[in-house]
């Protein structure tokens, strides 16, 4: 893996001290990853508050690309609402396959466009990214909170 200098620092260190990694109790949504090319697994919980993502934390065991990618993931969208997630998740997306896709704003998030050069490894690091879609859908089923006061 020959990641530029900045990039590689950011998946190294996210891949050491993976941040939000544990289990979530009371958790309102979840949802299980696997990226059989590569092995890595993941099971992602959330604890919503109305539409926002108030709790965000991730279990399982991958190569470092998975791990880091959950672990900046995590901390990309704790606070911020199912629909400025989804629209990272796709912002995410194009990084990840689109060459001339630009990391503007994204952040330490950035460090993922270093992945495109080695396409092999693209599922590992948006394995974290589908398993939040579809555990944001999940929630979806549920009806919306309704204040009796
Ligand atoms: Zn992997």
């Amino acid at each position: 893996m020959e990641l530029n200098d900045l990039y590689r620092d950011v998946i190294l260190d996210h891949n050491r001290r993976p941040r939000n990694f544990g289990p979530l109790e009371a958790a309102d949504a979840s949802a299980d990853g696997v990226n059989p090319l590569c092995g890595d697994r993941l099971t992602l919980r959330l604890k919503l508050a109305a539409d926002k993502i108030e709790e965000i934390r991730f279990e399982g065991q991958g190569c470092a690309i998975s791990t880091a990618s959950a672990s900046l993931m995590t901390e990309a969208v704790k606070g911020k609402t199912r629909g400025e997630a989804l629209g990272l998740f796709e912002r995410i997306h194009r990084l990840l396959t689109e060459e001339d896709a630009e990391p503007d704003g994204l952040g330490k998030l950035a460090a993922l466009s270093g992945v495109r050069a080695y396409p092999a490894r693209v599922k590992c690091a948006s394995l974290c990214w589908h398993t939040l879609a579809s555990a944001l859908k999940s929630h979806d089923a549920q009806p919306p909170q309704v204040s009796t006061e």
